[in-house]
């Protein structure tokens, strides 16, 4: 027992507030097992929970942080014993369950799952819940009976977390890519990572028809709003969209146009509730196809005390890649 440092979201009468402090482990929720926390990252979501802008926090005091890698310190779970190597995605983790912005954390066992063998802890908190979502998005297009021989993928937000570990996944697997940014300085960045083309978002963003000119025969979606319905419109016959995000609006405007006209199909992709199965074909496919030299050009690390101010940047769309918290 003892105290350990947190980043602690609260709200009272002064508004939403966000800070460092001591944490007690009495003041830390049920779970079976307890973890030391040696790393995290900064996802959309956790920029929405350190500011604020949206009421992804639904429990306070709250401590932000969706994810986490560290190694177990106490278990009473069959599954894990202090020393394990671990990693959580999810489950309401920084949301509605204290989260990973936290020298400690203590979840239920069920959440996590063992560190990847070939991957280190930064490694998986490069890759992170963006980028483990970038592989369930790239499994649900497979599924769907996709090849790289349908057609080009586009993939949207491309410079942001999913975007880019989900062009580094598809490149890998032979896909050609078609990057949408609206930050077209980062073209060599994304040439790096393996995009094909880059397209200006501009071309996706604004009111679009219900029918357009085909493009791609499959996407990763991660802006929602008119890209999504954009893409839609341009996705060839057959094809499918795996929509994973709402960067740009939680909006959707469009028509059954594609659907009934063109046969395409859009796939949904949620990371929180994932089945542990879907999760571990996940993980196995990042371990896989994810290639490390990739992996390093979309990292940025920061120590834990700079993690709040990472809050806003992300909101900002400033984020290049992922952020890793280096926490303890
Ligand atoms: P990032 O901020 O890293 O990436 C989002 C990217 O979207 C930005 O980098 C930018 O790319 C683009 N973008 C931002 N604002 C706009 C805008 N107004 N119009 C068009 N494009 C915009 O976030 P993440 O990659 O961490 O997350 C992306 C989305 O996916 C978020 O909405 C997040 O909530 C969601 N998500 C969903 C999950 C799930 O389980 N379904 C899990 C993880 C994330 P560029 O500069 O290249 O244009």
């Amino acid at each position: 027992m003892g105290t350990f440092k947190a980043v602690v979201v609260d709200k009272g009468d002064q508004g939403y507030s966000c800070g460092f402090r001591s944490f007690d482990d009495a003041e830390l929720m049920e779970g079976d097992v307890t973890v030391r926390v040696t790393h995290s990252t900064v996802n959309y979501k956790d920029g929405l929970a350190l500011t604020g802008k949206a009421p992804v926090v639904r429990r306070f005091p709250m401590i932000p942080g969706i994810d986490f890698a560290g190694v177990v310190e106490a278990s009473s779970h069959p599954d894990y014993k202090p020393g394990d190597p671990v990693v959580l995605n999810g489950w309401g983790v920084g949301e509605t369950h204290l989260g990973g912005y936290a020298e400690r954390a203590r979840v239920k066992g069920d959440w996590l799952i063992p560190l990847p063998k070939g991957l280190s802890a930064a490694q998986a908190m490069a890759i992170g819940t963006a980028g483990y979502t970038a592989a369930l998005a790239v499994i649900a297009l497979e599924r769907h009976g996709l090849t790289p021989e349908r057609g080009p993928a586009v993939v949207t937000g491309a410079a942001g977390g999913v975007g880019s570990v989900a062009i580094a996944l598809l490149a890998k697997r032979g896909w050609r890519v078609i990057a949408s940014t609206g930050r077209p300085h980062e073209a060599d960045y994304l040439r790096g990572l393996g995009a094909d083309e880059i397209i200006d978002r501009a071309e996706l963003t604004g009111p679009g028809k219900p029918l357009a000119k085909e493009r791609w025969a499959a996407g990763v979606d991660s802006v929602g709003s008119t890209t999504l319905a954009n893409v839609l419109s341009m996705t060839r016959y057959n094809g499918a969209i795996a929509a994973c995000g709402l960067a740009q609006g939680m909006d959707l405007p469009t028509s059954v146009a594609p659907f009934i006209l063109r046969g395409v199909a859009l796939l949904g992709v949620d990371s929180v509730m994932a089945s542990k199965e879907r999760r571990f074909e996940a993980w196995a496919l990042l371990e896989r196809d994810l290639e490390p030299s990739r992996l390093a050009a979309i990292t940025t690390t920061i120590p834990f005390d700079e993690v709040i101010g990472m809050g806003a940047k992300i909101l900002a769309g400033e984020v290049r890649g992922r952020v890793v918290v280096e926490i303890g």
